[in-house]
């Protein structure tokens, strides 16, 4: 099905909205590139493969995503090198996650390389939109969705898979004050916590509304049984760089997202020789490390901000403060080296970087 190029269809915008877009001041996914990708899936197969101009879609109140939210997304960026190239971040990654997300909630998956060539063409075709301001991307939303319309609770026969794309200005992932959450859950063992559906993050607004009115930018999650173990920070994953060593929780439980960003910190911790342990961190160790003085470093990964460095962790009513970020050697020099290795202007050593050609 896929493999021959001329498969999807293109339709340009007649009416660019680009220059209503202040490319100086962007308001985080409040502005859409000019085009979106589209695909359907019907008998067994995807299908309907286009390119439209950015607009409303049309649903049946029985889409059985409304009801019974079988919904995944993923989310990753795309960059400007000095020579205006776009550049995107591991997007193969992406690709696969998608399909893990797909198979634990019976979506069907999307072929590697009909995700591939979907976001190569709209990114050729919307490359403009591509920001070239300092710490500025554009970031792409892909996600699936089941269209069908039906009431019975089963897993539906119809979906839609699409790609949407949106400038984001610089987000300097200004530094976070976090509470330990020992009351709500995200994820349970056997749950969807590795799985990027829709659902995970409906779920988790209420508990982190309560915490934003007592002044905490982000959760820290524990494990749904004892509430004893790290699992990530809000929408991030989450190290803690402790007695020389960087820690993070592992991933084996499954109740934590896979982060790209992540397996990508944990790459270049190695390769910088700096000891890395994916393993349960329990809270107690890390607020014993903030108390004893070991507790260097602690910040959250993930494609929005790349790295949010956590300046206060509340627990058990009290707040603890970390390290100055200032002195934060090694979160400043992962966020720095990778910005770089996006930007084109570090040497890809990893082969990280898509170039849309
Ligand atoms: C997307 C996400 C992350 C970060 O993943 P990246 O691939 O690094 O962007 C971490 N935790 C949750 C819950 C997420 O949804």
């Amino acid at each position: 099905m896929i493999g021959e190029t001329a498969k999807i269809s293109i339709e340009k915008t007649t009416t660019s909205k680009i220059d209503s877009v202040d490319f100086n001041n962007i308001k985080f996914g409040k502005h859409f590139s000019d085009h979106m990708f589209v695909a359907h899936y019907a008998n067994g197969q995807w299908d309907e493969l286009q390119i439209v101009p950015y607009g409303n879609i049309s649903v049946s109140p029985a889409c059985a995503a409304l009801h019974y939210g079988q919904a995944i997304f993923e989310g990753m960026k795309a960059y400007k090198n000095k020579q205006g190239e776009v550049l995107v971040f591991r997007p193969y990654e992406n690709a696969k996650r998608i399909n893990i997300s797909a198979k634990r909630m019976c979506i069907p998956e999307i072929p590697e390389d009909l995700f591939m060539e979907a976001l190569t063409r709209l990114l050729q075709l919307d490359k403009n939109w591509v920001p070239t301001q300092e710490g500025a991307s554009l970031y792409i939303r892909p996600f699936i969705f089941a269209s069908e319309p039906v009431l019975g609770v089963r897993p539906a026969e119809e979906y839609t898979f699409m790609i949407i794309t949106s400038p984001v200005g610089s987000y300097y992932g200004e530094p976070v004050n976090v509470k330990i959450e020992t009351e709500y859950s995200r994820a349970a063992d056997g749950g969807v916590g590795f799985a990027k559906a829709a659902g995970n993050y409906g779920a988790a607004l209420y508990p982190a509304k309560l915490g934003q009115l007592k002044g905490y930018h982000q959760l820290v999650w524990t494990d749904a049984i004892e509430h004893k173990y790290i699992e990530e920070s809000g929408t991030m994953n989450v190290f803690f760089h402790i007695n020389n060593k960087l820690i993070t929780p592992s991933l084996e439980r499954k109740t934590t997202l896979p982060g790209v960003t992540r397996d990508s910190i944990i790459h270049i911790a190695k390769h910088w020789n700096i000891p890395i342990e994916e393993k349960r961190v329990s809270v107690q160790e890390v607020i014993e490390a903030i108390q004893n003085g070991t507790l260097k470093d602690a910040f959250g990964s993930g494609t929005a901000a790349t790295i949010a460095q956590i300046k206060k962790i509340h627990f058990n009513g009290i707040d603890y403060e970390l390290p100055p970020i200032e002195n934060r050697e090694l979160s400043n020099k992962l966020g720095q080296y990778l910005d770089c290795v996006k930007r084109g202007t570090e040497p890809d050593i990893f082969n990280w970087v898509m170039k849309i050609v």
